[in-house]
């Protein structure tokens, strides 16, 4: 967007707006997340982080593909919030000393990774439909639901073992 010009005229440029920003929030996922993989200690969270890398970058290519079905070329606009997002993650796991403590934060900053993206894939589907695009929404609906089963299977571990194990660590 242009400091003094308003380029966002109608839904479709809003649409096509928000798909740029996802796109370039993705691909600083698939920067962050190995970063994240080298810090978990727990085996399960490594192997859930390794699996998401890998989805989003089917979640890059599906965004590829929706530019394309759109007419438009595959573009990334800045998006603050997943840089704030990453940001606040890498600055926290810095001052954590416990490794266990350390499981706990990576998942709640996944899941706030993974919430913003469930947020901007929920508008974007809607945004589709009211412009007619289903075809687009089908595509944008196969990522919102790993962007779910994600944010389940972290809520999951997190509350089943790596609560607990941040619990029990002492100072
Ligand atoms: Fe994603
Ligand atoms: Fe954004
Ligand atoms: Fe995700």
């Amino acid at each position: 967007m242009g400091l003094f010009t308003k380029d966002i005229a109608t839904l479709d440029d809003l649409f096509v707006h928000t798909l740029q920003d996802i796109y370039y929030a993705e691909n600083q996922i698939t920067k962050a997340l190995p970063k994240m993989i080298d810090k978990a200690t727990d085996a399960q969270l490594r192997k859930g982080f390794e699996t998401h890398l890998k989805e989003t970058e089917g979640q890059i290519a599906r965004l590829e593909r929706v530019f394309e079905m759109h007419g438009s070329k595959a573009k990334a606009v800045t998006c603050p919030a997943i840089d704030g997002i990453i940001k606040e993650a890498n600055e926290l796991a810095g001052d954590i000393a416990d490794k266990k403590v350390l499981d706990a934060a990576l998942i709640a900053a996944a899941q706030a990774v993974e919430h913003y993206e469930i947020t901007r894939y929920g508008t974007l589907i809607a945004w589709a439909k009211e412009l007619g695009r289903a075809d687009c929404a089908s595509v944008l609906q196969e990522t919102l639901d790993e962007e779910k089963a994600t944010d389940d299977k972290l809520t999951k571990m997190a509350e089943s073992k790596v609560n607990q194990k941040a619990e029990a660590a002492t100072a």
